[in-house]
């Protein structure tokens, strides 16, 4: 799996895409006090990817308009509150993991993360991501099972798809619950 599709506007508008039919059908729905959902997006800057030009950087969503509280839906492009695009968490920790201290940094580089910021991200996938109640369901769907120390990258692994741009896709698809609720510094 190759980073370039990292730097490539057609991956960033599929995953748009995918979030706003997501939210399209949330916003079908009503507030769980019964008040309608009034579009509340908000401007989000992620780091990395193919820039800011020509990429939408607004995270879809809703506001009641009768109790004022907030729903977001669940996002195939941020992981929580994670300055990076989520596809970046996942893809730079994929593939780091188990590349020598040289290589590691180099790669780094070419990703524009700091390597203490994907150590920190592959800390969360072996401890914070196997914790979490989607990863209980997720792993029972794998067969021979992941072990957790070759997430995430066992993850791609295991998707059929025609491309890294697919593989990526699914694997957001996957963990697209995560987003609304993982803190994720
Ligand atoms: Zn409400």
């Amino acid at each position: 799996m190759c980073q370039s599709v990292l730097r490539d506007p057609a991956f960033f508008a599929l995953l748009l895409r995918i979030d706003q039919e997501h939210a399209a059908e949330v916003r079908l729905g009503r507030c769980a006090c019964g008040g309608p959902l009034h579009q509340a997006n908000y401007e989000r800057k992620p780091h990395g990817g193919p820039g800011s030009s020509g990429v939408d950087t607004l995270r879809l969503s809703f506001c009641c308009g009768n109790c004022r509280r907030r729903c977001t839906p669940e996002s195939v492009r941020f992981l929580g509150r994670r300055v990076y695009w989520g596809a970046i968490v996942l893809l730079a920790t994929a593939l780091c993991s188990g590349l020598n201290l040289r290589r590691g940094h180099q790669l780094s580089e070419q990703l524009g993360v700091p390597v203490r910021t994907i150590r920190r991200w592959r800390e969360w996938w072996l401890t914070g991501f196997t914790a979490s109640a989607l990863w209980l369901d997720l792993k029972g769907r794998f067969l021979p099972p992941i072990a957790a120390s070759e997430l995430p990258g066992a993850l791609l692994g295991r998707t059929i798809a025609a491309g890294d741009a697919d593989a990526l896709t699914l694997v957001m698809r996957w963990i697209a619950p995560l987003s609304t609720i993982t803190e994720g510094r």
